[in-house]
């Protein structure tokens, strides 16, 4: 780092303890990690951390009151902040999605047209459903849009959802995805620091790019090699090496790490053994 970067984190909610956790994994944790703390300095790193709500980071960054910061990129959107984001995070996944009672006629986001709308992503969803030329009565909500339906204060919803559980548990049907969002790190336009911000996107960057693969190990027959190379998802060329006994090689391969499960039978078939898939540590492209 060139000189102390400021970075506000979230001091609590679902984004809390992945965002903890990937400073942790990248070498940058806080120096006093407990509960209630609000502000730190990191180990290993000239950075000072400032703890606050998810919903805060898109002002603070934009406002210069840190350098950058973790938030959910819906609440980028929301916020309409103006601030760079510098990397997805691959956690805090979920979508902004429309969902109507089950017994409502609606099939598609057309259907929303002139109706009422309970949601807290206000601004999102009125841009996304303006992008669609579609007009609705948005009403806004601060939380438990679920049973805004219910409460007949709207005929449907856009809300977050990651599993799904929420909306049927209240006995809502999805319309399908408005808006995908996941964390990120955000750092300020124009931002007089711009080399420390790059530093602090590679290493945290190099941790993410690790957790979404795995380093893979096996065995073939050489006479196998170009059926088992032609099977792996790898964007560059796999290691190959010979192995004392004549006749076989070991392939070592970087793999996306959701493709394992369609994989490993692939590579069986291709008479691959002593298949081993490790975790990667950090990974700089
Ligand atoms: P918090 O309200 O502090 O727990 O954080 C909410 C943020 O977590 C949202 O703005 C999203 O970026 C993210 N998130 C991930 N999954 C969900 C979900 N199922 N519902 C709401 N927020 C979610």
């Amino acid at each position: 780092m060139t000189r102390r970067l400021t970075m506000a984190l979230p001091s609590k909610g679902r984004l809390r303890q992945p965002s903890w956790s990937l400073l942790e994994a990248s070498g940058v944790s806080p120096q006093e990690p407990g509960e209630r703390v609000l502000q730190a300095h990191c180990r290993n790193a000239d950075i000072d951390l400032l703890f606050v709500r998810a919903d805060d980071v898109p002002e603070y960054v934009q406002d210069g009151v840190v350098d950058c910061g973790i938030t959910g990129l819906d609440l980028v959107s929301e916020r309409e902040a103006n601030v760079e984001v510098l990397l997805r995070l691959g956690y805090g996944t979920c979508s902004l999605q429309a969902a109507v009672t089950m017994d409502d006629t609606a099939t598609s986001f057309s259907d929303l047209n002139g109706r009422r709308i309970a949601t807290s992503h206000p601004r999102t969803a009125a841009k996304v459903l303006s992008e669609m030329g579609i007009t609705a009565d948005i009403v806004k909500v601060s939380g438990s849009v679920e049973i805004a339906p219910s409460l007949g204060l709207a005929d449907a919803v856009i809300d977050l959802v990651s599993t799904g559980s929420t909306l049927r548990t209240n006995g809502l049907r999805s319309l399908g995805v408005l808006f995908e969002s996941e964390a990120v790190l955000i750092g300020r336009k124009g931002s007089d620091d711009l080399a420390a911000q790059r530093t602090l996107t590679t290493v945290l960057g190099s941790v993410v790019n690790a957790r979404a693969n795995r380093y893979l190990l096996c065995n073939v027959e050489k006479s196998r090699l170009d059926e088992l190379t032609a099977v792996l998802p790898t964007k560059g060329s796999p290691t190959v090496m010979a192995l004392a006994t004549e006749g076989i090689v070991a392939v070592h391969a970087l793999v996306p790490a959701a493709d394992i499960w369609s994989l490993l039978p692939k590579l069986e078939a291709c008479g691959a053994t002593s298949i081993l898939t490790l975790p990667v540590e950090r990974m700089v492209r």
